[in-house]
């Protein structure tokens, strides 16, 4: 564990080791006696100031030689959290970019996964890195972390365990994707000293067995190779390497290997001055030294996704050990150790703020793009994956404003987040305040926004237009649902309605409610009115879609209309089935004309139901078509197996998001479903940027259509498809 007193001769020293510009020491100074001050009386869990931890980060940071700012912000990190300083207070003391850092720097800390099923440490590393805007405000975090890490003896074990595996879990990933190494390996030792304290003993002890014997060896080794190399008049640096407990940890562990097969225990890196010089070392190494085949790695030619380089192979060496080398430049070696922070380390002369602030921005998205949380970069499938997965499913991460996290579709609204909250929350919602601005209810979220949902207690309900402005199903579903039991309430209503007028007509009648309300009474006029049954009857009546003297009349009066008309095409006593060309007949009658209705397109495989026209025979529609309902005039058809014709017109209408080649995506599956295009219709709404497409297809019959839509349904983009009624 080390254990570092750093004073203020030890920070300044650091920081003057590479900035001497006037203005840039004023700054960290004025910055140090203002977090000084502000957080003077403060004491840490050690019992020592709380400036202490302060001082500490901050001197991390110059060791990683961050820029005056950062050292800056450091310093103020706590300030606004801890103290009664602002945000406002920083920007007027120091500037908007110190201030800005500091805030995000907070609000990271803010974030809370009290919610267990909300604690998934790929989510929380995103969240973080989303969050953070900025590199800078990242290796603040790391920093904090580090100290914080380094002085966890004095919480209780259940806390120490919680941060530690949240340091494990998060942080040190974090680290190790933007390569600052020196910080990865620490924050995993430390982690896994207090998660694993046996293991960690453990693996502690064999290390220190063996390390006398290893040392000698690696000594010798050493040894060789600069005689090796200053026979061949190469500038080198060579020292031996130990590796972290807890990487030799997870090589047993996981890997399964004993502590004597870890092959790079005893490693050696030799840090020479060229690209070219790399690789003439690798030859002299290699001429004299058998290489242990699949372990050489060129990671100069093909850099890891953190910027990574070096040549690594693994020889047979002194005393037949296995010895594992690494070849590098100083300035890979500074990227290797420090990461992404190597790659902006402050230099002073060159006009830092501007260039360097472009550079930063550039990387990062850069590190954004990629993904910076791949499981493993080094696995280029895996991470094209990862990548792949990222886009499609892209999302943003809002607070509530206790802190709770919630993960969202990207675009998703206030609304979506109410929902989320909980469904009464969602129905009651009234307005929305995000970062403090009310906003109107279809404003698009996004990662860090601060949403308030404001309600109403009076009345709460969704209103039908929130369907178009909601993009999480979940909320869609819920006002749905909502909807839907307003509905059957409102339908129980109207059939109670319903009984009471068709009673009321009874009684003026004088007629006997026991009598008509009978149930096989009742059976036998439903398909008369096309209703199926009781409810539907009553329902009808309550909408006033039905009059109720009609039905009254229909059960008091012997032969109906139905009958007669029937009756004048019956040919003969037996039931011939009289046959058309539109595929359907109709029972007992032969000589009807009997055609397809253009509104509702039946086709074979469809309920179906005749309508009995003015002087055109019958016309067949599907059950159900809304231009017939409550018509008296049906009569029943069906289907004839051996006169359907080839094909039957079908419409159907494809909503999607609009994208190019739409169309000809569309145009191609109907092809290959073996069915003809009669028509083709395509709007696209700008505002929604959805499409609509209507298509008439020719289809053999109900199976056909459905295997058409059922695979128009996977084209890319396609969000509902519906057949239409004209
Ligand atoms: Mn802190």
């Amino acid at each position: 564990m080390k254990k570092l007193n750093v004073t203020k001769d030890l920070f300044e020293s650091e920081v003057h080791s590479y900035i001497t510009n006037k203005e840039s020491l004023e700054l960290i100074e004025k910055a140090y006696n203002c977090a000084y001050r502000v957080h003077q009386g403060q004491m840490r869990k050690s019992g020592e100031p709380y400036f202490v931890h302060l001082l500490n980060v901050a001197y991390i940071l110059a060791t990683l030689k961050s820029d005056p700012k950062t050292i800056a912000a450091g310093l103020l990190h706590d300030s606004v959290e801890d103290t009664g300083v602002t945000k406002e207070d920083l920007a007027l003391l120091f500037d908007e970019e110190i201030a800005n850092l500091v805030e995000s720097v907070t609000k990271i800390k803010q974030l809370k996964f009290n919610d267990e099923s909300e604690y998934l440490a790929s989510n929380h590393r995103k969240i973080f890195i989303a969050m953070a805007k900025d590199v800078r405000v990242i290796i603040i975090k790391l920093v904090d972390r580090l100290h914080n890490m380094r002085t966890l003896e004095w919480h209780t074990p259940e806390k120490q365990k919680k941060i530690a595996g949240e340091t494990l879990d998060v942080y040190a990933p974090i680290a190790h994707r933007l390569g600052i190494n020196e910080i990865k390996n620490e924050l995993e030792d430390l982690s896994f000293y207090y998660l694993k304290p046996d293991n960690y003993r453990e693996v502690a002890n064999l290390l220190e067995k063996k390390k006398t014997e290893r040392d000698e060896h690696v000594q010798k080794m050493i040894g060789e190779i600069e005689e090796l190399l200053t026979k061949n008049n190469i500038q080198y640096r060579i020292f031996g390497r130990s590796k972290h407990l807890y990487s030799i940890y997870k090589k047993m562990t996981y890997k399964h290997k004993r502590f004597e097969e870890i092959l790079d225990l005893q490693a050696i890196r030799i840090v020479t001055k060229s690209e070219l010089n790399c690789y003439e070392v690798l030859g002299h190494i290699h001429a004299n030294y058998k290489p242990i085949p699949g372990r050489f790695k060129d990671y100069i030619a093909v850099p890891k996704m953190n910027m990574y380089q070096s040549l690594h192979t693994t020889i047979v060496g002194y005393e037949g050990d296995i010895y594992e080398v690494q070849i590098r430049t100083e300035e890979m070696d500074k990227v290797a150790e420090k990461g992404i922070a190597a790659h902006w380390r402050y230099k002073e002369g060159l006009n830092n703020n501007a260039l360097n602030q472009k550079e930063i921005e550039e990387k990062l998205s850069l590190f954004r793009d990629i993904n910076l949380m791949t499981a493993e970069l080094d696995n280029p499938v895996e991470y094209m994956d990862m990548l792949q997965k990222d886009i499609f499913e892209a999302n943003i991460y809002v607070m509530s404003p206790k802190g709770r996290v919630i993960n969202l579709p990207n675009g998703a609204t206030p609304l979506d987040f109410a929902y989320r909250i909980h469904t009464d929350v969602g129905h009651a919602t009234v307005g929305a305040i995000v970062n403090n601005v009310l906003v109107p209810l279809n404003t698009p979220l996004k990662t860090g926004d601060v949403v308030q949902i404001r309600t109403s207690k009076q009345n709460p309900a969704p209103s039908e237009g929130w369907l178009k402005i909601v993009k999480t199903s979940h909320a869609r579903n819920k006002i749905k649902t909502y909807f839907l039991k307003k509905e059957q309430e409102n339908r129980a209503e109207m059939i109670s309605k319903g009984e009471q007028i068709f009673k009321d007509e009874l009684k003026k009648r004088n007629l006997e409610e026991k009598e008509f309300l009978d149930k096989t009474k009742l059976d036998n006029i439903y398909s008369y009115f096309s209703v199926s049954n009781y409810s539907d009857l009553m329902y009808a009546i309550g909408m006033k879609s039905l009059n109720s003297s009609a039905v009254v009349d229909k059960m008091t009066t012997k032969r109906n209309v139905l009958d007669n008309i029937a009756n004048l095409f019956v040919s003969s006593k037996n039931k011939n089935l009289s046959k058309s060309k539109s595929g359907v007949k109709v029972a007992g009658i032969e000589t009807m004309m009997i055609g397809i209705s253009n509104c509702c397109l039946p086709l074979p495989g469809d309920e179906i139901v005749g309508y009995i026209t003015k002087g055109a025979g019958v016309k067949v529609h599907r059950v159900g078509c809304p231009n017939i309902a409550n018509s008296g005039r049906l009569i029943d058809v069906s289907w004839d197996e051996v006169i359907l014709r080839p094909s039957y017109e079908a419409k159907i209408q494809i909503e999607s998001k609009d994208r190019n080649f739409l169309l000809s995506d569309l145009i191609t599956v109907v092809a290959q479903c073996q069915s003809n295009m009669v028509a083709v219709n395509s709007k696209v709404n700008n505002e929604t940027l959805t499409a609509i497409t209507t298509m008439t297809l020719m289809v053999k019959d109900l199976e056909h259509l459905r295997n058409v839509i059922a695979n128009l349904r996977k084209v890319d983009s396609v969000l509902k498809i519906e057949r239409i009624i004209n």
